[in-house]
């Protein structure tokens, strides 16, 4: 192929990363030859016999191009994780990890598979900054969320859901394998205290578990069963876990017969957080 054919070539691969930068070399003198290569997808144009020189100052204004170009794919880069990520936890904002629920829920209908949810609130989290200072609390979240992303699966999603709240999405798991592994991960945070602000921080979680396993619920009713079924772990003592099945929208393990269209209050005693 000649020239203009490679360019348009290596224009229509689409791979524009990282940028080709493309200098047309030709013995054609001709304005047409010009805009034909332009067209083709050529950044610059060069008519031989080649001037070193001009070679050279044409080679330092396409390295300008391309790493503005590099920097521009960074930028692009670092916007996408910040509009998809919490910057405190790391873990995926609650825009993402919602995303992926409704991802998940199209897809456990299409396959018939289980879809395990999974709501977390930190127990008592308002004593834990009232005891320790915010900044210490911030370092507990922190903890918490890596205990949390470390105790699960790769293919299944953590994103933090609110304040001190959690959000899992565990796919291919029915309603007692959920309940099995958010209990694991009940475990995997209370089971050590956290180091922060040079203290040892004793933290509990609460969970709520609900499985989807066919389109019967929307993603807001899906999302109401988990927070029903937090709602009952923390009235029934906190650092526990409840459940509630769809299939029937009967209690489990444990579910509140309340619908919970509105975010729950607390009930029950409040204990200081366990270890
Ligand atoms: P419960 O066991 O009923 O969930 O009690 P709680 O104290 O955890 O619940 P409450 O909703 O009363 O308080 C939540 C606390 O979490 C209050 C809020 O300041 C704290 N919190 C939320 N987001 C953050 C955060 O990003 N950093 C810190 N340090 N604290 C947070
Ligand atoms: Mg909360
Ligand atoms: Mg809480």
């Amino acid at each position: 192929m000649d020239g203009t054919q490679l360019c348009r070539e290596l224009r229509n691969r689409g791979a524009n990363e990282p940028y080709v930068y493309i200098v047309m070399v030709t013995a054609k003198e001709k304005k047409a030859d010009l805009l034909k290569a332009m067209e083709a997808g050529a950044d610059d144009y060069l008519v031989k016999p080649l001037n070193s020189v001009e070679l050279k100052a044409r080679l330092l204004a396409g390295r300008r191009i391309v790493d503005l170009h590099e920097q521009l794919l960074l930028a692009g880069e670092f916007l996408r994780f910040a509009a998809t990520h919490d910057p405190l936890t790391g873990l995926w904002n609650r825009g993402e990890i919602v995303s992926f629920l409704r991802r998940e829920l199209v897809r456990a209908d299409r396959e018939q598979r289980p879809l395990g949810i999974v709501l977390v609130d930190a127990d008592h989290f308002k004593k834990v900054n009232d005891s320790f200072g915010h900044i210490a609390g911030d370092a507990v979240l922190k903890e918490i969320g890596k205990r949390l992303q470390s105790g699960v699966r790769v293919y299944d999603g953590v994103g933090r859901y609110g304040g001190e709240e959690f959000l899992l999405v565990l796919p291919g798991c029915d309603l007692k394998a959920t309940v099995h592994r958010a209990d694991s991960l009940r475990s995997l945070v209370s089971g050590s205290p956290i180091a922060a602000a040079s203290k040892e921080v004793k933290v509990t979680i609460s969970l709520g578990v609900t499985v989807a396993a066919s389109s019967e619920l929307t993603l807001d009713e899906t999302l109401q069963r988990a927070d029903g079924a937090l709602y009952e772990a923390k009235a029934k003592g906190r650092n526990r876990v409840e459940a509630v099945s769809k299939t029937t929208g009967a209690r489990n393990i444990a579910a509140p017969t309340r619908k919970t269209t509105k975010r729950r209050k607390v009930v029950g005693t409040p204990q200081p957080p366990q270890g």
